[in-house]
């Protein structure tokens, strides 16, 4: 008799942050900066919606929208914020790990926000492409804020719709005690990365976004600079969840004559040419491991 025997080999098993694909968050970054200034109603914030729902749904997320009308300088505004979780288990009790990025961006003609608002956008949809296939013991929930910016300015309530709405609506549902923490991506595709350590921000967590940036070699791009920074991490942290605020605060030259936050932010000047594959893979991979890490310990 002639034949032949296959051997099956195990598949190696592929860990979580290696899951992650720098190349595809690059794409998805230009394809949504691509779309246009993003300002709730805007043609381009719709298009945003519809690919975070069509990545949703091929990476088999549970997906669910926290939908309401703020009431803004600018009159009533429509928001709708978008959560897609993975690894859900039948354990009422199971733990929660929650990776959130704003998705709109400024109401300012020519804004692209390429950097601020197309970079969180993406890396989110990155992480749902990695978690399509991965296991973890907590659930993993991946949020897409909206409304963040502010419409004059971080004053009072103007800012953080999106982010303080969902944040009190979990602690009505008693959903705080079972989150674990949560990471906020902002601004993360700078070329010139340079995560700041914010300090109104869960020190404990970012001792471990250290540990794992360590263990990658990308220990460089951390917490080598304070920086106090009013973010959609606040209205969680107000709720009483553990969170951080992973966020470049640099972004292009400081100085007395730029924004706070660098010479392009808020400008129309965050364009394609300022992002890198590379941050957004130095970032996209430190994260995972980051909630691998927290997830061994859970
Ligand atoms: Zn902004």
């Amino acid at each position: 008799m002639v034949g032949s025997v296959l051997v099956a080999t195990a598949f190696p098993s592929i860990l979580l942050h290696d899951a992650f694909n720098s190349r595809q968050a690059y794409a998805y970054t230009a394809e949504i900066a691509g779309f246009g200034e993003r300002w709730p109603g805007s043609p381009g914030h719709r298009k945003t919606e519809n690919i975070i729902r069509q990545v949703l749904q091929k990476d088999g997320a549970q997906i669910e929208s926290d939908d309401f009308m703020a009431t803004t300088p600018r009159g009533p505004i429509p928001v709708h914020n978008i959560i897609g979780k993975f690894n859900v288990s039948a354990n009422p009790k199971q733990r929660i790990f929650v990776l959130a990025g704003h998705y709109d961006t400024l109401f300012k003609p020519g804004f692209i926000g390429a950097n601020d608002g197309a970079s969180s956008t993406a890396i989110l949809l990155a992480f749902a492409d990695a978690l399509a296939h991965q296991k973890t013991g907590m659930q993993i929930w991946l949020v897409w804020t909206d409304l963040e910016e502010a419409i004059n300015d971080f004053k009072g309530n103007d800012g953080l719709y999106g982010s303080r709405h969902l944040a009190q609506k979990l602690a009505a549902k008693r959903s705080v005690s079972r989150i674990r923490g949560l990471f906020l991506l902002d601004m993360i595709g700078d070329k010139e990365l340079n995560v700041a350590r914010e300090t109104g921000s869960s020190s404990s967590l970012q001792v471990f976004i250290a540990q794992a940036a360590d263990q990658l070699g990308y220990a460089g791009y951390f917490f080598k600079y304070d920086a106090n920074i009013i973010d959609d991490h606040v209205s969680f942290i107000k709720v009483g969840v553990p969170a951080v605020d992973v966020v470049d605060a640099e972004y292009g030259r400081m100085g007395p004559s730029f924004d706070s936050m660098g010479e392009f932010h808020h400008t129309n000047g965050d364009t394609m040419d300022k992002v890198s594959q590379h941050s957004l893979e130095v970032v996209g991979r430190t994260i995972l491991l980051t909630v691998e890490l927290l997830d061994k310990q859970d």
